[in-house]
Order: C-alpha cells, then sequence, then structure tokens
C-alpha cells in the first residue's frame, strides 16, 4: 500500500483536466481549493485506482469519490442494460444516502447521466421502477438494496465502480453482514472506493479483502477534533440541565442549534420542553417516520426551526452547513461519538461552538474523551449552575479511603 505524501498534494480543481461541467459546478458550489481528501485521492481516482479513504466526516469525502465517477462516467457513455447498474454507493443512512445522490445531481449537472437512491422505510415501487432501464448511479443503504438485489430488480453486469461509504458506522449499526452479502453480488473486477473514518479489525480486514493495491489515504486522525470549534464543558447537576438549556436559548446567539441526547424518550422530552419556551424546534431519531426525519432535517437546515434534536446514530455524516452550536445534553457512551458531534458545527472551515453537559457521575466519561482527543476541554464557570466538581471529586475520595481502597491519583482534573 502505498500512503501518499504531502508532495501530490494539488492546489486547485483546474489542474484535474476534469470535464468543463464538472468544473463549472465546482466553481458553483463555492469550492476554490479541493480538501485534503479530495486533492489526496482524486488525482488517482481518475486513473481508476481503488482507494482506502480513512477520513472523518466533514473532510469532503462525497466530492472526492463523486467527482472522478461522473469525470469518467461524463467522457464515456455505455448502453445500460435494464436492472443494471454501472455504479453503486453504499452508504449506512437513508439521510447521507439522499444528501450523495443530490452530490451527484449537482456535480453531474449537463452530463445526462442517470442516477437515483434508494433506502427502506419507503414504497419499493418508484425505486424499482427507477431501476428498470438500468443507472449510472445507483446511492442505496444495505437493507433495501439486498432486498432489491434478490427480488432481480438490481443487477452488476456492468459495475465499474463500487463506494463502501463511512464502512465503520456500517459495523457500528449492525449492518456489515448485509454489506458482506451486497458484496458478494459484485463482480471482482471494478474500481473499489472504501471510506472509514476509524479502522476497527472487521473493517481492516475487509478492506484488505475487498480492495486490489490500493492508495490508501489517511486524513485527519479520527482522534482529532476540528479546530474550528471552540469546546466548552458546562459542569453541573441533572436537575438543572433543562432551565440551563433555556437560559442558553434565550440569547439569539444561539441561532442555529443542534442538541445530542442519548435515547429517542429523552430527545422527545427535550423538544418538549424547548416548544414550552416557544423556540422552534424538530427531532431526528429512529422511531421517528422516514417523511418525519426529511421534513425535520430540511426545516432545520432551511433555518425554519432554530433547535434539532438528534440522537448519535440518526445525525451521525448528515450534513448541515451553519450550525453555531452543538450542546451535548449528555456525554456521549462511545467517546469517538463526541468527535462526530463536535464535527456537526465547524464544518468546511466556518466557526462553531460545542458545548457539553457534564454532570457528576459522567467525569470519567470526559476523562476518557479528553484522553481520545488527546486535550483538554475547558470547563466554563460563566453560567449560571455551575457546580465546582472538586468538592464531589474529594469527598468521594475520602469515602474510597475511608474504605481503605487505594484512591487514584486525582490527575490534576480543574474541577
Ligand atoms: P464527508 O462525506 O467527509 O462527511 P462531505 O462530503 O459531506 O464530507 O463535505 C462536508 C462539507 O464540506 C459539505 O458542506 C461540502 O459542501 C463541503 N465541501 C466539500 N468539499 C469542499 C471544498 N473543496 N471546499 C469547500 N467546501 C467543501
Ligand atoms: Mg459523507
Amino acid at each position: 500500500m502505498l500512503l501518499i505524501g504531502a508532495m501530490t498534494i494539488l492546489k486547485d480543481f483546474n489542474s484535474l483536466k476534469l470535464l468543463p461541467s464538472i468544473l463549472e459546478q465546482v466553481e458553483k458550489k463555492g469550492y476554490t481549493t479541493p480538501t485534503p481528501i479530495q486533492a489526496q485521492s482524486i488525482p488517482h481516482l481518475l486513473k481508476g485506482r481503488d482507494l482506502l479513504g480513512i477520513a472523518k466526516t466533514g473532510s469532503g469525502k462525497t466530492a472526492a469519490f463523486s467527482i472522478p465517477i461522473l469525470d469518467r462516467f461524463g467522457r464515456k457513455n455505455v448502453v445500460l442494460k435494464p436492472n443494471q447498474v454501472r455504479s453503486l454507493i453504499l452508504t449506512p443512512t437513508r439521510e447521507l444516502a439522499t444528501q450523495i445522490e443530490k452530490n451527484i445531481t449537482t456535480y453531474g449537472e449537463g452530463l445526462e447521466l442517470s442516477s437515483k437512491v434508494v433506502f427502506g422505510g419507503v414504497g419499493r415501487q418508484p425505486q424499482i421502477k427507477a431501476l428498470e432501464g438500468g443507472l449510472d448511479v445507483l446511492v442505496a443503504t444495505p437493507g433495501r438494496l439486498l432486498d432489491l438485489i434478490n427480488c432481480g430488480h438490481v443487477g452488476f453486469e456492468q459495475l465499474e465502480v463500487f463506494v463502501l461509504d463511512e464502512a465503520d458506522m456500517m459495523l457500528d449499526m449492525g449492518f456489515l453482514k448485509d454489506v458482506k452479502s451486497v458484496i458478494s453480488f459484485l463482480p471482482i473486477k471494478n474500481q473499489t472506493l472504501l471510506f472509514s473514518a476509524t479502522m476497527p479489525p472487521a473493517i481492516e480486514k475487509l478492506s484488505k479483502e475487498l480492495l486490489i493495491n490500493p492508495i490508501k489515504v489517511k486524513v485527519d486522525l479520527e482522534t482529532s477534533t476540528v479546530d474550528t470549534v471552540i469546546q466548552k464543558v458546562y459542569a453541573l447537576e441533572k436537575k438543572n440541565k433543562n432551565e440551563l438549556l433555556e437560559t442558553m436559548l434565550a440569547d439569539s446567539a444561539y441561532s442555529s442549534v443542534l442538541i445530542f441526547c442519548k435515547t429517542k424518550l429523552g430527545g422527545d422530552i427535550i423538544v418538549q420542553h424547548i416548544e414550552n419556551m416557544s423556540v422552534s424546534c424538530a427531532a431526528i431519531h429512529s422511531n421517528k417516520s422516514q417523511r418525519e426525519r426529511d421534513e425535520a432535517l430540511n426545516s432545520f437546515r432551511e433555518g425554519e426551526v432554530r433547535v434539532l434534536v438528534a440522537t448519535d446514530v440518526a445525525a451521525r455524516g448528515i450534513d448541515i452547513k451553519n450550525v453555531s452550536h452543538v450542546i451535548n445534553y449528555n456525554l456521549p457512551e462511545d467517546p469517538t461519538n463526541y468527535i462526530h458531534r463536535i464535527g456537526r458545527t465547524g464544518r468546511a472551515g466556518q466557526s462553531g461552538v460545542a458545548i457539553s453537559f457534564c454532570v457528576p457521575s459522567e467525569i470519567a466519561r470526559l476523562g476518557t474523551i479528553e484522553k481520545l482527543i488527546d486535550q483538554k476541554i475547558e470547563i466554563d464557570a460563566d453560567q449560571p449552575f455551575h457546580v465546582d466538581f472538586s468538592s464531589i471529586t474529594s469527598a468521594s475520595k475520602k469515602k474510597k479511603n475511608a474504605k481503605g481502597m487505594k484512591a487514584k491519583k486525582a490527575k490534576g482534573r480543574r474541577f
């Protein structure tokens, strides 16, 4: 495997000699310089290489894989047989699938290529119909795709490119078996791209089985947080969370707020509380229907609602521009989700603020997050419900000592 060095980094899109219409769309989108993952992968993808891309969400992977596919297909049209697809992009959630297909449509404007997104939770018939004439680009989530394959509505005889997006998230969501089943239907010889934010062993193994002599591009380790995001912790008691939220939302600087919570039920309770304050609010979680999730996301994107409450699974990878604040109502159980969550703000170079509520029982969890990101997060005492955790930690330490237990050294935390 080859690790691309800084030497190959591309400075602008013009030097790629892309089809003029693609370049035009890139300019229209306002992209002037390629992001690191784009700079390091597009030149090699245009040459047909396989790729292992390790990059966190928000790094610009969508254009990195979409542009080379469209450039290749736009240069050479192929007559598609019924139900055959020329490229397949597999991604874990409906929202991501929709977002990718939107990007494909934008970059591919004027190229007369066909694309469609398929996912579960909505009717199959329009999807089956769209597949009948064959498609240049199919964007899909694994479950519905398998269903369509098994019923003979999708074939891969003419497949040229396969993209597996957010592979580690597929694993987290329990989709790996479905992904492997899909792969078993694909021809061996095609260009394959695998993107993942992290490389757990199962994904590493899959990448070895799937990719042939790939270019390996690693941008920003998963342990790095976006440096355009100001991170703070509000230390407080659980009972004061809603009141603090109220104080915060009374400030108009909180113009577009994404709140992460632990459970679907918890999310609904927060929404209710916020609505009682007459602040516009919507929620996305897996108990909501697809239509409700789409509506919530769109109204937040369009600025019709100020606050979006989300669970981790529903929100990961979703690209929402101009999120002014991310609020962690609870600290995430999986510390890598902290990075995903705060990455929803400060997107593509804009600045953002991420505030995490931390209650006494979460002190250890905060420590794990700080260890992962290799950075201390400032505890901001400038809020009405601030509690000084040092008294709590020293009280519990005394208790442990009294029991004759060996107290762990408090490693200079500033609670
Ligand atoms: P990922 O798939 O890695 O999570 P996306 O492809 O969704 O990231 O891109 C994240 C954001 O960055 C999007 O808002 C996208 O429009 C923007 N973006 C992508 N490429 C560029 C670029 N070259 N210049 C500026 N913004 C970009
Ligand atoms: Mg993405």
